[in-house]
């Protein structure tokens, strides 16, 4: 079989090296059953366990080596008891996000039979919805400084900066999505009833790009009552947009109502495909299991199962493969084994042998 795509494998540290197999297990019975060639490049660079031999997390050339690559699959990083998070964070996975212009972080909240939610009455269909959160500006800016240290007058500042090509880039992948999806209905988060500068600017960028969609139902929701409403009415949504720091609560909360952190999968992409994206489970590296096999692989494996849609441009054999993954999740789910986190008794290698074989057919 000829080879479609080079991926970048970096499995990283703690239960990151134990899923990853898992998701590459997936992987590999999906293309075969759709005829998609993969190439593996296998890095263990980006680990606490590299630091420890090198003293830096990924070799000079890190960048050099990625770019071959049309994506980046990876497990988790970090080993706090070792190397601060600080160090293996801003040494490696933050790195890839600002290096390579990886604009949208994408997370579904999706609840599946089988999976209790912390929401009573919930059942599988009632949740099931994408977070774009915009990943590169707002309100992370390190713009700003305190001063009169130490004294009475003493006081801080810290800038937000949006500007209006990352906004509107941002929107408009959010609206190109709620787009393709049968409800076709998009949610934009906002302050601008408190925050009277910024957020009514951003408002008008979402105006202004909703023009482009007039086939796409959206509103605007103020921050406070839409995470109110992921709680109360999860139903009621399709596409969420946000700015940095509201996506990155809302893309905690939105997975958190749909039961454990072992299924929650995320992207990290650059639209334009001028870098290549990246593709993670939510969680971390949880050394508080590691070792053990009993770590939930699906997280990694639907975040494979994202990565085969986004290369295929979520059509061809690749969309195949995407289904037949999620059908396969959506099958080990309800009908089990299940991990630890789900109240089974199953292992991590277990999980993954069950899926593989499900999407074997
Ligand atoms: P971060 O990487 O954001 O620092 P963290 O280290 O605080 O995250 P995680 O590593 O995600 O947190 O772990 C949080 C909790 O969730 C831990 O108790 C961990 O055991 C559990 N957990 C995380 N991932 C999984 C998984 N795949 N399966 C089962 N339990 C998990
Ligand atoms: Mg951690």
């Amino acid at each position: 079989m000829s080879s479609n795509y080079r991926i970048a494998v970096i499995p990283g540290d703690g239960i990151g090296v134990e899923v990853m197999p898992e998701g590459l297990r997936a992987l590999d019975a999906a293309c075969k059953r759709f005829g998609i060639g993969l190439e593996y490049e296998y890095i263990e660079w980006a680990s606490c366990a590299y630091y420890a031999r090198h003293g830096q997390m990924m070799p000079d050339d890190w960048k050099a080596q990625l770019e071959r690559c049309d994506a980046i699959l990876f497990g988790a990083v970090g080993w706090p008891a070792t190397v601060p998070d600080h160090i293996s964070l801003w040494g490696s996975l933050l790195k890839f996000r600002r290096e390579f212009d990886q604009y949208v972080n994408l997370r579904p909240a999706r609840l599946f039979d089988g999976v209790p939610s912390p929401l009573a009455g919930r059942r599988a269909g009632d949740i099931d919805f994408w977070i774009v959160r915009e990943n590169t500006e707002g309100e992370y800016s390190s713009v700003g400084g305190v001063m009169f240290e130490g004294t009475e007058r003493e006081f801080v500042v810290q800038e937000s900066i949006f500007t209006r090509h990352g906004s509107e880039r941002v929107l408009k992948f959010a609206f190109d999505l709620a787009q393709r999806r049968a409800r076709k209905t998009l949610t934009v988060a906002t302050k601008s009833n408190g925050i009277a500068i910024s957020m009514p600017w951003w408002d008008n960028c979402a105006t202004r790009i909703a023009a482009q969609y007039p086939d796409v139902a959206w509103d605007k929701q103020h921050i406070d009552i839409l995470c109110a409403r992921f709680v109360l009415s999860p139903d009621r949504f399709d596409v969420v947009v946000a700015t940095n720091l509201f996506g990155d609560i809302l893309s905690d909360l939105g997975p958190a109502c749909t039961g454990t952190i072992g299924l929650a999968p995320s992207a990290n992409l650059d639209p334009e495909r001028r870098f290549p994206s990246l593709f993670e489970p939510v969680h971390g590296s949880a050394p508080d299991i590691a070792g053990k096999n009993v770590a939930n692989p699906i997280a990694m494996i639907w975040s494979a199962a994202m990565m085969l849609d986004f290369l295929g441009h979520g059509a061809g054999a690749e969309r195949a493969a995407h289904d037949a993954i999620l059908a396969a999740i959506e099958a080990t789910l309800k009908q089990g084994p299940h991990t630890a986190d789900l109240g089974g008794k199953a292992s991590t290698t277990e999980i993954g042998r069950a899926i593989a074989e499900r999407i074997a057919g």
